[in-house]
């Protein structure tokens, strides 16, 4: 993994840190030694793992992206990364990402641009662009991301690779640099639904430092990931898959909606049956969760100063050290969102804006609740198209949002989704890859990770 890292690393840019060999080769070291000793390991023992760059480690930096913590050395690990360590994982570095996570193409990373592996011409998409592009190229085995709106999920559809957004406080948030608090989640993301499901577990559980960590029981994810040889037996019998019926119309790509068909007659033969199911309120997600980011990160993104937290643009006088610091430190995108937020909070604006993007998130909610009541999982697209061109949407952030269409409402309800391989496009050298979406009832990771499963 090392190698083909190094390697491949000049193309890609996936990382912003990478630990150094002796450091990595150390720790593998000590995990044969313990093999040798006969000691009990632990389930992630010498698997290496990426970190997305908003997740504090205590041995590396976390930029978030942004150059506003550029010289940040967090005193403390993310519970997910205590976990992590203590299952015998190796933090092999720290991924590249849109800055604070706001954006879909990881273009908006204050460093570097990362490549599509599949194409280097284009975008691995984002926010966890780097996390997706270093599992899809194999520069280590899984990769942890956020997910606040489809960070986990669309770069995993634009790179090929498995994503798993758990539901909101399955894991802890402890650790995790503040995007939009109510909407924000660790996922995982790994070359097959056992990787990420096996990766899963490691992390989930209730934290007493993040008073949202859910206290349910963490099922054995595992369990699920026994082989399948019989595929004539309809391992799936009885299931109910629900396809969303406003994921495929205007607006996106004939080759994705072809490709969820196919993966919808695929999840029939093995036994569901299958459904359309109506969401009325599913474009209505969009505008409410850009209202709601928006607010939420003005809120959060406060902190940085330049006092308590951020690079100190030093000059004369309070104000300004304050001013210089936060006009130095974000970048546009970053910016935008903050005064987008303010804006929707302001006094005048609160009910126009804020209030009635609530209103939208109950109606989403509600919606979810219906359609799976009805279903077992939910069908959808993971992105309207595959990995599109690097720059095309720079300077275009509506057109970038509205890529967010398929992703965003399942943050909204706080729900569990899987995105998954299930066809190609055209283009590249070998294709592009495109995914579908899988969504489940709140903690029902268990039901997602066995079709998932069998369905690869
Ligand atoms: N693209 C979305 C945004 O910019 C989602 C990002 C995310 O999930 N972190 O807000």
């Amino acid at each position: 993994y090392l190698g083909r890292l190094r390697r491949t690393e000049p193309d890609l840019k996936s990382f912003l840190y990478v630990s150094s060999d002796e450091a990595v080769l150390k720790q593998a070291e000590e995990i044969d030694r313990k093999i040798g000793n006969g000691e009990q390991l632990g389930p992630l023992a010498g698997v290496l793992v990426a970190v997305k760059d908003n997740i504090c480690t205590a041995d590396m930096p976390s930029t978030a992206g942004s150059k506003i913590l550029e010289y940040y050395r967090p005193p403390y690990d993310a519970t997910c990364v205590k976990k992590l360590r203590e299952n015998g994982a190796i933090i092999v570095g720290k991924t590249n990402m849109d800055e604070f996570g706001m954006g879909s193409t990881t273009e908006g990373s204050a460093y570097q641009v990362t490549a599509n592996p599949w194409d280097l011409t284009r975008v691995p998409g984002g926010s966890s662009g780097g996390s997706a592009a270093a599992v899809s190229a194999r520069q280590c085995v899984v990769s942890l991301g956020s997910d606040t709106g489809g960070s986990v999920r669309q770069p995993a559809s634009f790179c090929g690779v498995v994503g798993l957004k758990p539901t909101y406080g399955r894991v802890s948030r402890y650790g995790l640099v503040a995007y939009a608090s109510s909407l924000d989640v660790i996922g995982c993301l790994g070359s097959s639904v056992a990787d990420t499901g096996i990766f899963l577990q490691a992390i989930s559980g209730h934290d007493k430092f993040d008073s949202t960590s859910s206290k349910q029981v963490i099922p054995d994810f595992t369990s699920q990931f026994t082989s399948v040889d019989d595929m004539e037996s309809k391992p799936l019998r009885g299931l109910r898959v629900g396809v969303i019926r406003e994921t495929l119309e205007d607006g996106v790509d004939s080759t994705v909606v072809s490709s969820l068909q196919y993966a919808a007659s695929h999840l029939e033969d093995l036994g569901c049956t299958i459904s359309e199911v109506s969401f009325p309120s599913f474009s209505l997600g969009l505008p409410a969760y850009y209202i709601l980011a928006s607010s939420e990160s003005s809120s959060n993104l406060a902190r940085y100063d330049g006092v308590r937290f951020g690079n100190q643009i030093s000059v004369d006088g309070l104000s300004s050290l304050y001013g210089n610091s936060r006009a130095q430190g974000f970048g546009a995108e970053v910016k935008l969102r903050i005064l987008m937020g303010t804006y929707a909070l302001s006094a005048g604006y609160y009910d126009a804006y804020y209030k009635r993007a609530q209103q939208v998130r109950t109606l989403v909610q509600e919606g979810f609740k219906a359609a799976l009541d009805e279903n077992d999982i939910l069908i959808s697209p993971a992105a309207p198209s595959v990995a599109y061109k690097i720059d095309e949407k720079k300077n275009d952030p509506l057109a970038m949002y509205a890529g967010d269409i398929m992703t965003v409402n399942v943050n909204l309800a706080g729900l569990p989704a899987l995105v998954l391989p299930c066809g190609f496009a055209e283009g590249g050298s070998s294709g592009l890859p495109i995914g579908v979406q899988m969504i489940g009832a709140a903690f029902d990771e268990e039901k997602l990770l066995r079709i998932g499963h069998v369905f690869e």
